[in-house]
């Protein structure tokens, strides 16, 4: 991009106020720690970590708040250090290579603008809830890459999502931490008078003011739009405060700063997209604001929007990673235009029209409004997130498509995958680069790559496995004692944590968000046959981990009874309940534990991607036949549930946790303790190969975005 005010020259400046204040020898680490993409390239982390890894920790791994907090003499005895300088040298060389590689143009008429409500990029940058915000941070990333045009578009929560603590009873309790944007690596981006660039969205009765700021994510710009301004009020300022704030009013005001106030913000800075991808039907009204413009440009005669929307569809791509009709939020018609009625009418729109387009039935007054049909309407394509979540979305969507069957209704998939880099653990990252050579990041989609997988010997293999198993196991002990300490429990039982957790235990993990669907519960189903899982020598152990949403209390109340269940058992340091789940916590729970579970109430898991990070790190996965797991599962690379549709849940539940049992008891357990005379399970190890060879070349971002582009932007697109 060579536009002067997208914010890369109020990034130059942010750049050198923070090098001025190092040594000079230390002066990379400045434009290095307003790059995100130290955060995959080796030995990025490292770096800093071997600043000072209390303090970077401490400033919750922000590279710029952590060295605008380091005492001088700390940074002046790094700016000494031969050895770290070799290594910040190499970091450099390896972040500037790849930033300085020509753009890989994905179409010709502009750069792909990815809109989504949420980020997750790095714990650093609190935008995030969990899978989809995760997502798309991989998507961002492997763009960067793949050097390919790409900007994401996004709000800056200031409070981000929650925090969680759980009281002695298992309840879950939220809190909310502001962050400190002055320390981010970000910048307000400015325009040629100097000022904030500032756009503005008409919501409620006033005018929502927003400014930019920019964050680099490798060579991807991430935007993030924030309305806490000093010129809005309260109000106004609550709406970019959290993430997925319970209040309908205030998500319709943030869903409408991201999509409106989006494709205003790219203009305001110059930058014409050529395409527009809407990740989840939140940004959908960007839809309205580019059809107004359709209509301006005629002079505002009275067209109709079903008409404008179908002008502005070669520029707009849709995924929908939602397979129930209640996970696409719905909007009452009053509440909706209370809240963006004068938005609607300022851009010469008609309300009822709008209804219309937002209903699955255009003519049904009495039907909520809703994004995703919306976002159907306006996009060229809509894609699902994994096939059978394809397939479901089509029976849910056919009614918007009354002349097709199931089967012709224009909804295909891209299936989800993970940004190898991020997610496997750097000690595999190395193991591979010794098997499988230098290059070998740069083909992940290739299966031919993976399956020098089977040249890596056994005991190097196992040891790696061991390794991880063991970080986990130090940073779960270290947890649970605090977590333990802050709900009030007895001081002996917090401290027995310590030295408990056993890192030679078959390690069973299972985190995500806590809703319902996701069947926690299905673990604790049975007592007496889960003591007999875990409580033996050769026992397993049991690392949970999540967030319910606030307002979701059944969630809370799944959460609560675990806690009763792992009081009743009495062996308290078997199964661990890891607090406040989140970034920087999930890289060290994927790869240390050596199964891990997935539980879906089938057909409600449109992709799933845990069990993808797991797999890239040697872990097993053992989850019902349900999103990714059904393209993924080939009988010898994990293991599963039975995925049918029941109309009777309790008694799937029944079924499905007796099969869960089964599994662990009889296959995964004796697998893994069955050993060799070197104490190798050479059994194991090979259902470890057999997983990394199949689910390696699919399930990594790279075959992801080559999908994206080969398939959703590129066809009938000039590039
Ligand atoms: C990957 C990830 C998720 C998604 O987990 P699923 O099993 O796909 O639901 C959620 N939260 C965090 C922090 C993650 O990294």
């Amino acid at each position: 991009m060579n536009n002067a005010y997208d914010g890369s020259r109020d990034m130059r400046r942010a750049i050198d106020r923070l090098a001025r204040r190092l040594p000079e020898p230390l002066e990379d680490l400045a434009w290095i720690s307003y790059n995100y993409l130290w955060s995959w390239t080796p030995g990025g982390s490292e770096l800093f970590r071997s600043i000072d890894n209390y303090r970077f920790v401490q400033a919750g791994q922000n590279p710029v708040r952590f060295l605008l907090n380091l005492p001088e003499r700390d940074l002046l005895r790094a700016a000494t250090d031969r050895n770290l300088l070799v290594r910040l040298g190499e970091l450099a060389e390896r972040m500037e290579q790849s930033l300085a590689r020509p753009t890989n143009h994905v179409v010709s008429s502009g750069s792909v603008a990815f809109f989504c409500a949420e980020f997750g990029i790095h714990p650093s940058l609190p935008v995030y809830s969990g899978g989809l915000g995760v997502l798309a941070g991989d998507y961002l990333k492997e763009t960067s890459d793949q050097a390919l045009d790409v900007v994401g578009m996004g709000l800056l929560y200031r409070r981000g999502y929650l925090h969680q603590r759980m009281d002695l009873s298992g309840w879950q309790h939220e809190f909310w931490i502001e962050v400190n944007t002055d320390q981010l690596p970000a910048v307000r981006v400015r325009g040629a008078d100097g000022l904030p660039v500032r756009i503005t969205v008409p919501v409620w009765e006033g005018e929502l003011a927003a400014h930019v700021w920019r964050v680099d994510v490798g060579r991807t710009p991430l935007f993030l739009l924030d309305a806490g301004l000093e010129e809005n009020s309260p109000l106004e300022r609550w709406v970019t405060s959290r993430l997925y704030e319970g209040s309908p009013e205030i998500r319709l005001a943030q869903y409408a700063l991201l999509g409106i106030g989006g494709v205003r913000a790219l203009d305001a800075m110059g930058i014409t997209p050529g395409l527009f991808h809407l990740n989840e039907g939140h940004p959908a009204l960007a839809s309205l604001e580019i059809a107004s413009r359709v209509a301006k440009s005629r002079g505002g005669d009275a067209e109709g929007l079903a008409a404008l929307l179908a002008e502005g569809r070669e520029r707009f791509v849709f995924t929908t990673h939602t397979p129930v009709p209640a996970g696409n939020e719905t909007y009452d018609p009053e509440q909706f235009f209370s809240v963006l009625g004068r938005s609607v009418d300022e851009m010469g729109l008609s309300r009822e029209q709008l209804s219309a387009q937002s209903r699955v039935d255009e003519g049904a007054a009495d039907e909520p409004l809703g994004f995703s049909p919306l976002a159907i309407r306006c996009s060229s394509s809509t894609n699902a997130v994994s096939q059978r979540h394809g397939e479901v979305a089509r029976a849910m969507w056919n009614p918007l498509f009354a002349d097709k069957t199931v089967d012709d209704v224009p909804i295909t998939h891209i299936t989800n995958a993970v940004h190898l880099p991020t997610w496997m653990a750097p000690s595999m990252r190395r193991l591979l680069t010794t098997f499988l050579g230098a290059n070998w990041e740069r083909h992940t989609s290739d299966p031919a790559l993976w399956r020098q997988i089977d040249e890596i010997p056994d005991v190097d293999l196992w040891q790696a496995r061991c390794a991880l198993r063991q970080q986990l196991v130090e940073m779960v002990r270290r947890q649970v004692v605090v977590d333990r300490l802050a709900r009030g429990e007895d001081v002996a039982l917090a401290e027995s944590a310590f030295d408990a957790f056993d890192p030679n235990l078959l390690t069973i993990g299972f985190a995500r968000r806590l809703a319902t669907y996701k069947r926690l519960d299905l673990l604790f189903y049975d007592v007496d046959r889960l003591r007999t899982i875990i409580d033996h020598e050769q026992g397993a152990q049991f690392i949970v981990a999540g967030k319910a949403h606030p307002l979701d209390n059944d969630a809370k109340e799944v959460a609560r009874n675990m806690f009763t269940v792992k009081r009743g058992l009495d062996l308290p340091n078997r199964v661990a309940f890891l607090e406040d789940y989140d970034l920087s916590v999930a890289p060290t729970l994927v790869a240390g534990c050596d199964l891990w579970l997935n539980l879906p109430r089938p057909p409600l898991e449109a992709s799933g991607t845990s069990g993808m990070k797991a797999a890239l790190n040697g872990s097993l996965n053992l989850s019902v036949l349900d999103g990714w797991w059904c393209e993924g599962y080939d009988g010898q690379n994990g293991w599963a549930i039975d995925g049918s549709v029941t109309d009777n849940p309790q008694l799937q539940d029944e079924h499905d946790a007796k099969a869960l049992y089964d599994l662990l008891e009889h296959e995964v357990k004796p697998l893994f303790f069955t050993r060799d005379a070197n104490g190798i399970p050479v059994g194991w190890l090979a259902r470890v190969r057999s997983s990394l060879r199949s689910l390696g070349p699919m399930f990594s971002s790279q075959r992801m975005i080559n999908d994206y582009v080969e398939q959703i932007y590129r066809p009938g697109r000039p590039y």
